[in-house]
């Protein structure tokens, strides 16, 4: 019997465990940390080997193949220990996709793959496909592929996913966009993280297809290098494109072959720059998959938008409050900041990954009445942005933050949570951030 060990008790690694376990394997199961309760329960449930704060070498390297969660990095003795010994290392994504005849759409970039992967999956949806929505989010792909059957897979893909995908074929790729991130990861390299998101695209036969941001830089400086069979559909709000999605007249156009769908821009429902693009994804999608036109418009039109991404929590006193918590780098506050039209109170910092606010100092300067900084160390927002914002002040809580901003705001303006920075320094995730932001707004 071959002995699959899974490294990581998260998602991920509880769905591969159990999906190597119904496909009989001798499956072992090794989290450096605490696991959750409920996952132990899974665990035992189908009667799965584990162990928890610890990696016990001898149980791990006798290992026929392994599969490594996500956020276990490469230079984690473990992984150092399985490589040398030259035991065959995989992802959950590479690992669950053996055991997956459906197709397969994939969507990777370094911003806006949560929403445009939930936006694809809802037009899927409506257009009465059997689709299951994972990667990233929700219940992993490995636990669907073990106790679920779709058609169709919508799938999140991070850059350490995609790290450890080999023979995985995607039926239609997304690449939304390539912005410095992670990079620590990457030995610092841009060309190495780019190089990993342009994993989604591998093994593509002619009849599939990559769908891409034209207008981003990254990836048309890396997508000359690269041989592909894949179709390619680009999208584009500065050029025109003959297949793919581009602007005219007001109007999203999207063409792939002679299949026309168009929709007006002030129609969609997710607002801003950035889910222009989205949606363009989206739409081309919808195309290549065939879908009608009246349920692809439908679905660009009424869809809701992801908790936590320029999320309208509501308005007081004439003041907007928007949940932006899981802008975590500054292209993200980037796109926040250009889609308001209003002045706003910038509530932003947090754990800083190597910021370089350059990038949004214009626009700061035209819209940002007032800073709240909401970190343990805010030195840096404040020593970059104290001549250009005349009142930057501290908050160490999302209630005083919010408070704070309420006082500073002027009727019709907008509040804007967008933080540029991971949350860890003062809660538990992003998610935690921006519950606490909206309980805050509540209490007003
Ligand atoms: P991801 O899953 O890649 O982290 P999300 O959909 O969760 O992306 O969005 C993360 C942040 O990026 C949010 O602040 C959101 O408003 C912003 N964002 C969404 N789509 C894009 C895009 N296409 N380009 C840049 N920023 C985006």
């Amino acid at each position: 019997m071959k002995r699959i060990v899974v490294l990581g008790g998260g998602e991920s690694g509880i769905g591969s465990a159990v999906l190597a376990k119904i496909k009989n394997f001798d499956v072992f199961l090794s989290d450096k940390g605490k696991i959750k309760e409920e996952y132990k329960k899974v665990l035992a449930h189908y009667k799965i080997n584990f162990e928890e704060n610890r990696h016990t070498e001898d149980k791990i390297l006798n290992a026929d193949e392994v599969v490594k969660s996500p956020g276990i990095p490469d230079k984690a003795p473990v992984v150092i220990k399985v490589k040398e010994k030259g035991i065959n290392m995989i992802s959950e994504i590479e690992f669950a996709g053996r055991y997956c005849n459906a197709k397969k759409i994939c969507i990777t970039g370094s911003n806006g793959k949560t929403t445009t992967a939930t936006l694809i999956y809802f037009l899927l949806k409506n257009a009465g496909i059997n689709v299951g929505l994972a990667g990233n989010i929700g219940k992993s792909f490995a636990m669907q592929v073990a106790t679920e059957n779709h058609d169709y897979y919508v799938l999140e893909l991070s850059s350490f996913q995609l790290d450890g995908m080999y023979e995985f074929k995607a039926d239609i790729a997304v690449l939304l966009n390539i912005t410095p991130d992670h990079l620590d990861r990457y030995d610092y390299k841009l060309e190495n993280y780019a190089r990993s998101k342009f994993r989604i695209i591998q093994n593509m036969n002619d009849d599939d297809c990559f769908i891409f941001c034209a207008d981003d830089k990254i990836t048309m400086a890396h997508i000359e290098k690269i041989v592909s069979k894949a179709k390619k559909l680009p999208f584009s709000q500065k050029t025109t494109t003959t297949q793919g999605s581009h602007i005219e007249d007001n109007s999203l156009l999207t063409k792939v072959d002679s299949n026309v769908f168009s929709i007006l821009i002030d129609d969609l429902s997710l607002k801003g720059r950035h889910n222009i693009y989205n949606s363009m994804a989206a739409a081309i999608t919808g195309k290549v998959l065939d879908i009608k036109n009246e349920i692809i418009r439908q679905s660009l039109s009424m869809f809701k938008g992801v908790e936590h991404r320029l999320e309208f929590v509501m308005s007081v006193g004439g003041i907007k409050f928007i949940n932006d918590s899981k802008a975590t780098n500054v292209n993200s506050v980037w796109y926040a900041l250009d889609s308001m039209s209003s002045k706003i109170v910038w509530i932003a910092g947090g754990t800083d990954k190597g910021n370089d606010y350059n990038e949004i100092m214009n626009l700061v300067k035209e819209k940002v009445r007032a800073i709240v900084c909401l970190g343990v160390d805010n030195s840096k927002i404040i020593s970059f942005f104290k001549d250009t914002v005349p009142v930057i002040v501290e908050a160490r809580s999302a209630q005083e933050a919010v408070e704070k901003s309420y006082e500073l705001a002027c009727p019709d303006d907008t509040v804007l949570l967008s933080p540029g920075c991971a949350s860890f320094d003062l809660f538990e995730n992003y998610e935690d951030r921006g519950e606490q932001f909206k309980e805050a707004i509540r209490n007003l």
